[in-house]
């Protein structure tokens, strides 16, 4: 391993197996692997912790999918769902631009009844009180939902949603891009073809996105690494990921955990290798975010540690991951990243959506 550890920061691509047996690692070889993450990182962005000042929008938990992992989306007509008009919308809105957000994220179910129309207003009344924001929103699952409903090709549906304000799309939705875990998981999703097609589409029409793996559900590591190879091929043809986000399974209150069938989610030391093996195995990638809502701060910091630059955004509001179980998952202070960044040695920097200074 120490051989193969030395080739890749010789400039080795990692095979999938390599990647594999990588993620496998059980014993104090862990740190050694994140170390060379740690030093490709250093290479790659030098001693920098960035992070997104950003507002969460969860417009509605009806969602027509239901994934057996997620504990916010809910049927429509199930008790405890809601819907926000304009009023509520905007509110949030001027909440954000109190608080000097650069990016709004738009992130809710899939509603049934939605078309592309329903997604050009609410983005219309976004950018309408906030025309300098990136609005990153619109999974593949919801620009195929909403191009399906309004019998428009969903490269029509890309670029109205681009003219009604998008700036960058979610590359939410992948959960793991292997079918056979899908039809467990989120059976009612995009699959793994239409998924690809639609980010290649957005990135040829010039609109970036985001690449997620949402891991420790019920897959195993030959699926994570199967996932990151074709977010790798991806990248090399268009270069549109902004970063990689990790997203690990939070379990508590979702179906399928309460259903016996997946465990209670990635370990520690699932996290720390996937972030570094992520580094390590995607060398087309600059950035690699560490979700501290879903691991938890301290775990956020040996992240930073193990091939992460990244802290993602402040939030200010995520249900998402609140709904699932996880606790202080909704704000974190910008002065708490810059606590853990000079803990590292390193300098905080404010960044926009797409890495640029903000
Ligand atoms: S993960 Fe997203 S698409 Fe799936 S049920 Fe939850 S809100 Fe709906």
């Amino acid at each position: 391993m120490r051989q193969l550890l030395d080739d890749v920061l010789s400039g080795h691509r990692l095979t999938e197996a390599e990647a594999v047996s990588l993620l496998k690692v059980r014993d104090r070889r862990i740190w050694e692997i994140a170390a060379a993450a740690d030093a490709v990182r250093e290479r790659k962005v030098g001693n920098v912790v960035t992070y997104v000042r950003n507002q969460n929008l969860h417009i509605t938990n009806i969602c027509k999918n239901i994934c057996g992992f997620c504990g916010f989306g809910k049927p429509k007509g199930a008790e405890g769902t809601y819907l926000f008009g304009k009023e509520e919308i905007q509110a949030q809105v001027a909440l954000a631009r109190e608080r000097k957000v650069t990016e709004i994220c738009m992130l809710s179910g899939v509603h049934p009844d939605f078309t592309l129309e329903t997604y050009e207003a609410m983005i219309g009344w976004v950018r309408a009180m906030m025309p300098e924001a990136d609005i990153h929103t619109a999974s593949p699952d919801e620009v195929a939902w909403a191009a399906a409903r309004s019998g428009v090709s969903e490269a029509e549906a890309l670029e109205r949603l681009r003219k009604a304000g998008l700036g960058t799309l979610q590359g939410t939705g992948a959960e793991i891009l292997v079918d056979e875990v899908r039809r467990v998981i989120c059976p009612r999703k995009v699959d793994t073809h239409t998924w690809e097609r639609i980010i290649r589409l957005a990135h040829g029409m010039g609109i970036r996105s985001t690449a997620t793996i949402m891991y420790g559900s019920a897959e195993r590591c030959e699926d994570r690494i199967a996932h990151l190879g074709i977010l790798r091929r991806i990248q090399d043809d268009t270069g549109g990921f902004t970063e990689l986000v990790p997203l690990s399974y939070l379990h508590e209150n979702t179906p399928l955990y309460t259903a016996g069938i997946t465990s209670a989610g990635a370990t520690g030391r699932e996290d720390l290798l996937l972030f570094a093996v992520a580094r390590l195995f995607l060398d087309n990638f600059d950035h690699i975010q560490i979700s501290w809502g879903k691991v938890g701060v301290k775990l956020a910091e040996l992240g930073l540690c193990a091939g992460g630059d990244d802290l993602g955004g402040t939030m200010f509001c995520d249900a998402v991951s609140v709904d699932a179980g996880a606790e202080g998952a909704d704000y974190l202070d910008p002065a708490t990243m810059r606590r853990i960044a000079e803990d590292l040695g390193r300098e905080l920097r404010q960044r926009t959506t797409t890495y640029g200074r903000a």
